[in-house]
């Protein structure tokens, strides 16, 4: 009898499913819109020119561990980039630990949360919302409640409130920052104002999961705004969970940082210190690689230029596509109203088209997407954009 004769066949995330799938169709026509990765118009990964000036800086970085917390210069660049001009940096309010990407930003996050004594367990998190937040805060004991947000093709600014200023106070809130995975629905900053006083209100501890910093508009302040708000104009003390492998397509380097805004220098250097205990209990010390090339990147100006000129370049190809994509309904006069793809925001389209529309685009046209109808905008270009809409028209009709 072996020892794991009880051991449940656990299913994957179906995302990854969708990638195999998709590699394993031989037919030239094929679309891949399912994970959430950037191509360039040639439907390639794409290596940014700033992280290729960067690693060529970097070649002899060698291979010694990184202090527990990190490579302190990427700690202090990525600090920079995110906090600057805000009184939590000025007054040293900012704890940091480099991270396993924005996936182990999250986990330091938690579980220092937890250490910190600033848990009630509970998490609050949006329905729907990336397909990982349920499973790592379960993972790591948490109660996971969901909060409706999407309706009628937008942001349900209502269902969520409702559900905001019944949360049980001292919980955690994931908050995404901005480009919300998987609808493209972000609050405006009215509503964002609202949400702020009911957090305060509630007494709740906002985890801004910021993955898509810079990649969402092509400018890192004008995507961290509702971040800068709530620490700068609202004193609130938050989580932040940063990653680079959609702003620098850092993505397999699994280079994120996570930071806490604390109200006092004296709690930031408590904070370093549970920072430092959790990660040592998890992962003993970061990659080194990635943070090399972001530290490289973010404190040498003409390589931080060229990478502002890279995160025009992905989000202004990613918007171009949504209005290629929407022009082209628009044309084929395919029913329905496909504006929200040209209202939302970020990497992803939600096209609401059902299960059976899902599976009859990836059988008859080769075309692959997540089961929730999710495309990843960045697998279209101009070569396979027209294909893609002439599948959707002839799918809904
Ligand atoms: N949060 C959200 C909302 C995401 O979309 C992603 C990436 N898909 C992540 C966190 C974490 O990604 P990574 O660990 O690759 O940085």
């Amino acid at each position: 009898r072996s020892v794991f004769e009880s051991a449940p066949y656990i299913p994957p995330d179906l995302i990854f499913e969708v990638t195999k799938n998709y590699l394993a169709d031989s037919d030239p026509k094929k679309v891949n819109v399912g994970a959430g990765t950037y191509r360039d118009e040639n439907g390639q990964p794409w290596v940014l020119p700033s992280v290729r000036m960067a690693k060529s800086l970097i070649a002899d970085c060698g291979h010694e561990y990184l202090p527990i917390a990190g490579l302190k210069s990427f700690r202090t660049g990525v600090t920079e980039l995110v906090f600057h001009d805000t009184n939590a940096l000025r007054n040293d309010c900012i704890a940091s630990c480099q991270s396993l990407s924005g996936t182990g930003a999250l986990h330091l996050a938690a579980l220092a949360l937890k250490k910190a004594n600033a848990s009630n367990g509970e998490v609050y998190i949006t329905d729907p919302t990336w397909s990982n937040h349920e499973l790592l805060f379960e993972s790591l004991d948490f109660v996971v409640h969901k909060m409706p947000y999407y309706k009628n093709s937008a942001f349900d600014f209502d269902g969520y409130m409702e559900s905001l200023k019944a949360a049980i106070p001292g919980s955690a809130i994931v908050l995404h920052t901005c480009a919300h995975n998987p609808t493209g629905c972000d609050p405006s900053q009215a509503q964002w104002k609202e949400i702020a006083s009911v957090v305060q209100d509630r007494q709740l501890f906002p985890i801004f999961d910021s993955a898509y910093l810079g990649f969402n508009s092509g400018s890192v302040d004008a995507d961290a705004w509702a971040l800068k708000y709530f620490i700068e104009e609202c004193n609130i003390e938050v989580a932040v969970a940063l990653s680079f492998a959609k702003s620098m397509g850092l993505y397999g380097e699994r280079t994120g940082m996570v930071a806490f805004v604390t109200r006092s220098p004296e709690l930031a250097v408590n904070l370093n210190s549970i920072l430092e205990n959790v990660q040592r209990a998890t992962v003993s010390s970061p990659v080194a690689y990635g943070s090399h090339i972001v530290s490289t990147v973010l404190n040498n100006p003409d390589i931080k230029d060229q990478w502002a000129k890279d995160l025009v370049t992905m989000s202004s190809r990613i918007q171009a596509m949504r209005q290629k994509l929407y022009d082209e309904l628009v044309r084929l006069q395919t029913p329905g109203d496909w504006s929200p793809i040209i209202r939302q925001s970020g990497m992803f389209g939600y096209t609401g088209i059902s299960p059976t529309q899902i599976k009859h685009m990836q059988d008859k046209y080769h075309i692959y997407m997540a089961d929730t109808s999710r495309i990843s905008i960045a697998g279209l270009n101009d070569k396979n954009v027209e294909y893609f809409a002439m599948a959707i028209d002839s799918t809904v009709r």
